[in-house]
């Protein structure tokens, strides 16, 4: 449709009167972002079915969350091998208004795709399941002398044959990149550029909380250089674990979304900053105009977190941390647009033909 000069200025006009109306109670930089527009073919890859974006627009998607994995490491058993269990909790938050969920895991995790599939057969909850590699102590042995080239192709097969959706979480156990991490996100960077399909990660973190191993902050910038300078489209990278940074002023996710990438706040209602802290840090980016980039999660890991045992349950990135948002002076139309729109635009790919 062609917009004439009096339609444009029309449609200006009734915007310019919506934002008046909003401004009198609502600072401008509340407004919500325009929303995604999806290059042509498009899709988000569940784990059952290739979807339109807008299959998922009237939902959240939580673009980073766990529900199967047997995390740390070696433990005899862990909540989510209750796959019965899981599946009732997918029911719930479907329920709660969820429309979708990323899972983070991959083989290295024991991320079982058999559960993920039952679970979102039984929930009817569109479930994207991921591929990768999580970090240096994660890593399989045989990792070690494979290039990255190969690693690239095996992950292009597998992410073909199992319908990932992602690449992600992608790691880095310490504050500087061993030279295995070095060679995995390489090779996700390759992998992401034969595929399109999008990458998360997981960024060493700070955290207000004395640790053992401080790490310095800009891990996140050089996990972005290295992706990009590799080849990944900043638009299809999320860099995560942001609002695990002692940053109330926003200086490193200002600066990754000015990059282009996807700012992830995926440890909401957990872990080392307060809750109250990561609203500070967020009204920041909205302040500084990448409302756009922010994404939203809690990395689901924890039993405490179930709705079987009183927690917010899957979705608690949606049912106890977005109500902070907009008590702090979110607009509902800017909360919406982040838990709605901005993970479509970061799932949805054009697939390349293999
Ligand atoms: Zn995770």
């Amino acid at each position: 449709m062609e917009l004439t000069r009096r339609d444009a200025l029309g449609l200006l006009g009734g915007s310019l009167a919506a934002g008046f109306a909003t401004r009198s109670v609502q600072p401008l930089f509340a407004q919500a972002p325009a929303p995604p527009v999806f290059p042509k073919g498009a899709i988000i890859r569940t784990l059952l079915k290739d979807l339109p974006p807008d299959a998922l627009a009237s939902g959240a998607t939580l673009f980073h969350e766990h529900l199967s994995m047997r995390y740390p490491l070696g433990v005899a058993e862990h909540f989510t091998d209750d796959v019965a269990l899981m599946i009732e909790e997918a029911k719930a938050t479907k329920a709660d208004g969820v429309a979708c969920i990323v899972d983070g895991g991959h083989a290295d995790m024991v991320r079982s795709l058999d559960a993920l599939k039952r679970i979102t057969t039984e929930s009817g909850l569109p479930i994207v399941a991921s591929g990768g590699y999580y970090m240096q102590r994660t890593y399989p042995a045989d990792l070690a002398a494979k290039s990255a080239d190969q690693i690239a192709d095996e992950l292009v097969k597998e992410a073909a044959a199992s319908r990932f959706g992602a690449f992600g979480e992608i790691g880095q156990q310490g504050g500087v990149l061993t030279d295995d991490e070095r060679k995995v996100f390489t090779a996700i960077a390759k992998a992401h550029v034969k595929t399109g399909l999008p990458v998360f990660t997981h960024n060493a973190y700070t955290g207000v909380r004395p640790t053992p191993n401080p790490v310095p902050k800009d891990t996140a910038l050089k996990q972005l250089d290295l992706l990009l300078d590799n080849g990944v489209k900043p638009s299809k990278l999320a860099i995560g674990h942001l609002c695990c940074l002692d940053d109330t002023k926003a200086e490193i996710p200002i600066a990754v979304a000015k990059r282009g990438a996807f700012v992830g706040f995926d440890r909401v209602t957990i872990a080392l900053v307060p809750d109250a802290q990561k609203v500070t840090t967020i009204m920041a980016i909205v302040e500084a105009g990448h409302a756009s980039k922010i994404l939203l999660a809690s990395d689901f890991s924890s039993a405490r977190g179930l709705k079987k045992n009183g927690g917010g349950g899957l979705g608690q990135a949606l049912t106890v941390f977005a109500p902070m948002l907009l008590k702090a002076g979110m607009p509902e139309a800017t909360l919406k647009s982040i838990l709605n729109d901005n993970p479509r635009a970061f799932l949805a790919f054009q697939p390349k033909a293999a």
